[in-house]
This record gives structure tokens, C-alpha cells and sequence, in this order.
């Protein structure tokens, strides 16, 4: 049995197709809905290509970014305002599946899929990026934290698409990385950590450090950062967050790594990051 492939060019015109098959699903690189459809053997009743949206296909540099649903993670991550303004996200899409995944993948894709290891969650979280959702209604914009709900589970309400990823202009001296540790090649995160750090003087000022694979969703990690806004830049204050990280995450074992290796891996990643962000300019691995 086959099923209907609509190519709208117009937003006006996806939203249109989305009202009209309310159990179509929408398709972006594909990189994670074929692989659902492979497996549960669904055909569902159309599918809803945005890569020809016109609209969809930009990446606007104004104040702050406005990345369109339908722009590769390739052309997300050689953007030059992105490589100058959020390396963290260029750090996570560097270690992103292969060429082909990132020639195909999108960032919208990738928070729609929901997964609790997404590797662009987290520098999305520490940008505060939000997600711009259009519906025939109008648009709404939602934090990454209001946005993905749990495993597979997201804030999208029905007739609704994301259009865009919203990330405000960075702070002029801010840092950031975003480190991640997976099995082996084109495996999935085990855990990954995103962190910016504003320094003043020899004191950490301002910071923002996210972690994927450690909770149901990603998610910012405010404890440990209290431990380190305002102290002083070294090494015990790396191994204070270390330890708060360790606590205040809740992994679960699983085919990639045991609860007890993600407190530690993280924990470790915390404290490499924060050291790299103290001492150089940032950039990742
Ligand atoms: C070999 C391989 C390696 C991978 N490696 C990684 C990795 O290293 N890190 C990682 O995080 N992920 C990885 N993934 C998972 C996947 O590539 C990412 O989650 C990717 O970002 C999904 O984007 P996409 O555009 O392909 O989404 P799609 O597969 O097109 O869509 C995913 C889901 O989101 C919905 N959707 C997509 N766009 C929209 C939109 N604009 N509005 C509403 N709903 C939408 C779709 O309906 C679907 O439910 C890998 C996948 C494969 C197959």
C-alpha cells in the first residue's frame, strides 16, 4: 500500500496539507521519520515534505538567528554567524551522525524527534533558543524546555508545524563548547554536555550549562551552575561542579552505558568543559 508525498512550497500551503490530513506526518531530512516507519511497518496516510518551503529553507541573521525548519545541519554549522556567535552548536553538529546524516538532518527535526540525547538540545538550552510554531491559528513561540515534553514527546499540538529556531544574540564576551562522549562512531550520545561561561576577570560570571542523555528530556542544570557564577576560576571550582553534576543529573542504564559510567562521564565532561571555557576561547571537540 502506498501513500500520498505532497512537496508544498509555501508555508501557507503546508499548513494548508497539514489541516487537511491530520494523521500525515510532516518529513524534514527524514534522517529519524523513515527510520520509525521502517521499524512499526506504518503507512501513514500522507507525508508532508518541508524541504521545498521556500520560507523554511533560510538562515537569518538580524538580531539574533532565525534558522528555518527545513536548513541542513551542514548549512546550519558553516553559517558564519553561527561559527562566530554559538560554537557550541557547531561543536554538536561536528560530532553529528556522518556527512549524509548532516547533509539531510535538520534542527527542528532533531527537537521534534523529542530523544532525550538530541546533541543539538543542549547548546540550544544554554543559547535560550526557542521554537517557533505556525498553525492556520497563528504563531506561538516556546522554550526548549516547554517544547520537549519527554522521550518522543513534544509540546507540537495538532495542525501545528515548527517553522523556525530562534536563538537570541549572544552576550559579547561569552564562551561556549559543547563536548559529548558516544560509543563508537555514529552512535548516539552516552551523555553530552553544553556550557557557556562568562568570565570577569580571574571569577566565573555568568553561566549556562546543559546536558543531554542524563534525564527523560535534556536539560539545563541550575545547581550545578549556582556552584559556579561568582567563584573563582581553577580547578577546585571545576571539581565542585564535577561532583554537583554527578547529583544533579538522573541517567538511566541502557544498551549504550550504565547509570553509574553516565554520573561519572558527565560529571567529567562538566569539568573539562568549564577548564577549556576558563582557559582558551572556547571550541570544542
Ligand atoms: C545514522 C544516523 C545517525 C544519527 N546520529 C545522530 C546524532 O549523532 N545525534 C543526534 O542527535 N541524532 C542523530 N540521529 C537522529 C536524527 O538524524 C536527528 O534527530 C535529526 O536531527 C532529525 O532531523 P530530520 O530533519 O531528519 O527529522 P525527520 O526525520 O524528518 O523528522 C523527525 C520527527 O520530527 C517531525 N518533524 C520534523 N520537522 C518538523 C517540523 N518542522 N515541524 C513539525 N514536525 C517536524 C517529523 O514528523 C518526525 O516525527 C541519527 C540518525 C541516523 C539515522
Amino acid at each position: 500500500m502506498g501513500f500520498e508525498y505532497h512537496q508544498p512550497s509555501t508555508t501557507a500551503e503546508a499548513l494548508e496539507l497539514v489541516a487537511r490530513f491530520p494523521d500525515a506526518e510532516i518529513i524534514a531530512g527524514g534522517t529519524d521519520l523513515m527510520v520509525r516507519l521502517n521499524k512499526t511497518r506504518r503507512v501513514p496516510p500522507a507525508l508532508i515534505s518541508l524541504r521545498r518551503v521556500q520560507e523554511l529553507t533560510h538562515i537569518e541573521n538580524g538580531s539574533g538567528l532565525r534558522i528555518g525548519a527545513a536548513v541542513p545541519l551542514r548549512d546550519v554549522a558553516t553559517h558564519p554567524a553561527v561559527a562566530a556567535g554559538f560554537p557550541a552548536l557547531v561543536d554538536a553538529i561536528r560530532v553529528f551522525g556522518s556527512p549524509q546524516i548532516r547533509n539531510m538532518a535538520t534542527l527542528a527535526g532533531n527537537l521534534c524527534n523529542a530523544s532525550p540525547g538530541a546533541d543539538c538540545a543542549p547548546p540550544l538550552l544554554i543559547y535560550d533558543a526557542l521554537v517557533e510554531l505556525r498553525s492556520a491559528a497563528g504563531v506561538r513561540e516556546l522554550t526548549i524546555e516547554d517544547f520537549i515534553l519527554g522521550p518522543g514527546a513534544t509540546a507540537l499540538e495538532a495542525g501545528e508545524i515548527v517553522t523556525a529556531i530562534r536563538v537570541p544574540p549572544p552576550p559579547p564576551a561569552a564562551r561556549s563548547i559543547y563536548l559529548r562522549k558516544g560509543r563508537v562512531q555514529m552512535d548516539l550520545a552516552i551523555t553530552g554536555v553544553a556550557a557557556r561561561l562568562e568570565m570577569d576577570g580571574a571569577t566565573c560570571g555568568a553561566v549556562r550549562i546543559a546536558a543531554g542523555a542524563v534525564a527523560p528530556v535534556p536539560r539545563r542544570l541550575p545547581r550545578t551552575e549556582s556552584v559556579v557564577a561568582g567563584a573563582a576560576a581553577g580547578a577546585e571550582t571545576w571539581a565542585r561542579a564535577r561532583a554537583e553534576a554527578q547529583h544533579e543529573i538522573s541517567p538511566i542504564s541502557d544498551v549504550r552505558a550504565s547509570e553509574q559510567y553516565r554520573r561519572h562521564l558527565t560529571g567529567v565532561l562538566v569539568e573539562r568543559s568549564l577548564a577549556r571555557l576558563a582557559s582558551t576561547n572556547g571550541g570544542g571537540t
